[in-house]
């Protein structure tokens, strides 16, 4: 469904989202209070395209085309000194970077840097899936590969 404004509507468990929105919070990604979600697929072209409701790039629903930014950033849409006190807060998926979700990570020879422990998480997560997959993959080329053995003759 299309809203008046360009944006994408969408119902998720019950509650009206701007399909964007959802597709980045179903991402495993937050939009915390005083941010917005910004179409950087726009942005980029902001001169080719006019925006307003025809902007083709308010229904995309790629999370690696967006990113976060504050209300006011938004509105004067350039590059203040918010932008840049929103990403210490948050990490760029808009988790806060404070509390049990923070973790300072000290590499040799590096300045310390934050790093939140959601994303850190679920990029584990990801690579062990990964790795899980590969075993299986070899499980199941062995167990063919014994049943071949198996069924030849002459043994
Ligand atoms: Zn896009
Ligand atoms: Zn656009
Ligand atoms: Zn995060």
């Amino acid at each position: 469904m299309m809203k008046a404004t360009g944006y994408g509507q969408t119902t998720h468990k019950g509650t009206p989202w701007l399909a964007h929105r959802l597709a980045w919070v179903l991402d495993g990604a937050a939009i915390p209070d005083g941010t917005v979600l910004d179409h950087e697929c726009h942005t980029r072209l902001r001169e080719a395209c006019a925006g307003g409701p025809a902007c083709p790039h308010r229904r995309c629903v790629n999370p690696a085309h967006m990113r976060l930014i504050t209300r006011s950033v938004n509105a004067l849409a350039g590059n203040s000194p918010h932008s840049d006190n929103a990403r210490k807060a948050h990490c760029l998926r808009g988790h806060p970077l404070e509390g049990e979700n923070l973790r300072i990570v000290q590499k040799k020879g590096r300045a310390p840097s934050r790093e939140c422990v959601t994303c850190r998480r679920q990029r584990n997560r990801a690579s062990y899936e990964r790795n899980d997959e590969r075993t299986k993959q070899r499980e199941r080329y062995a167990a063919r590969k014994q049943a071949q053995e198996d069924a030849s003759p002459g043994e």
